[in-house]
């Protein structure tokens, strides 16, 4: 079975970005591959972060992968702080990457700008981090949105660099982009990605939120002028909720656009925001379930975290080997 291999930031609650983005993706992958579903909290503190929210927010993500249908018994779910491999890896491919080859990359030119006051290394080293991520589990395929494909861009070239001076150390991986929801955008400035780090909540759909909420901030979901339902770049408000639609229920663009045939904008917001409310429902059920499950959770932590780690220091001592540190005897 071919390796894949994902993450994401426990920095908010996830969004229904990341959930049609991500989430809902891997849960096709996880009969067909071998599957490790990080929660990469190391790199959410290129933003600073408050410390007890980070804990309970990494819990969170980890709950809610699994209460989203990824099975624990089958995939690899695990915290990347509890597997020291990640930092050692990416020591020693930091020295293999360029600085102009990270000064290139539009997430740190995005997240600088934001966070003017804290434009820290680890911010500009965040791709050597995800390259480690990815090349330490000798992934074949890591699963993507629009927005993280530089980052695979720069990891096999990183891999590529290695491989040549080296021999076959590293998989090359390659990029997994899902056909629907590879990019949903916020909903308050559609031209946007959703974000959950985003400051203004009415922008994005968390996946916790009351399913009041969902309904009212799909509702208040900025479109246009217009009347008319079209799918089109003109109207990234309107194509964006068709694109969530067509994302949940798994039918084509053009067969959602006949759904919507002669209907208004209301009809529009209402239908989409069932179709949200009525996949997000079972999600948050199984997630209160699971809360309570404390045991469970811990068990599931431990036993993917040991898993992670064995496999993460056989291609580690590889590593250190071919680079002329000396064995451990
Ligand atoms: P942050 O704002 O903190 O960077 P984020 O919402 O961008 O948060 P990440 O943890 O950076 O989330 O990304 C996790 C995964 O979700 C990645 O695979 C990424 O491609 C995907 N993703 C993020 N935003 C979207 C989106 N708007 N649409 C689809 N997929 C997304
Ligand atoms: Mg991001």
């Amino acid at each position: 079975k071919k390796v894949i291999f994902s993450g994401i930031q426990p920095t908010g609650v996830i969004t229904l970005g990341n959930y049609l983005g991500a989430i809902k993706n891997w849960t096709r992958l996880q009969d067909d591959y071998n599957c490790l579903f990080c929660v990469v909290d190391m790199h959410s503190i290129t933003v600073r972060q408050d410390p007890a929210l980070l804990r309970k927010r990494a819990r969170d993500l980890l709950t809610i992968y699994i209460a989203a249908g990824l099975d624990p018994e089958k995939n690899i779910m695990y915290y990347q702080s509890h597997v020291s491999g990640h930092a050692e890896l990416s020591w020693i491919l930091s020295c293999f990457t360029y600085m102009g080859e990270l000064n290139r990359m539009t997430q740190f030119k995005e997240k600088s700008a934001k966070h003017g006051n804290n434009i820290n290394a680890g911010l500009f080293t965040y791709p050597v981090l995800m390259a480690a991520d990815i090349l330490l589990f000798q992934s074949d395929l890591v699963p993507v949105g629009h927005d993280q494909k530089q980052h695979l861009e720069i990891t096999r070239e990183i891999a590529n660099r290695f491989n040549n001076i080296y021999g076959d150390v590293f998989t090359v991986p390659e990029p997994y982009i899902g056909k629907v929801g590879a990019k949903i955008m916020s909903l308050q400035e559609p031209t946007k990605k959703m974000s959950k780090s985003d400051e203004n909540p009415n922008g994005y759909i968390s996946l916790l939120d009351d399913l009041n909420v969902v309904k009212n901030k799909i509702k208040r979901a900025v479109t246009d002028s217009d009347r008319e339902v079209t799918y089109s770049e003109d109207k990234p408000g309107v194509k964006n909720l068709i694109d969530i639609y067509s994302s949940i229920t798994g039918n084509s663009i053009e067969s959602c656009m006949n759904e919507f045939q002669g209907k208004g904008y209301g009809d529009l917001k209402r239908i989409v925001g069932e179709a949200v409310v009525e996949e997000l429902r079972p999600i948050q059920e199984r997630f209160k379930d699971l809360q309570k499950n404390k045991d469970y959770l811990d068990g599931i932590i431990k036993k993917n975290g040991e898993t992670a780690n064995y496999l993460a220091t056989k291609t580690l001592r590889k590593v250190q080997k071919k680079v002329g540190f000396p064995v451990r005897i």
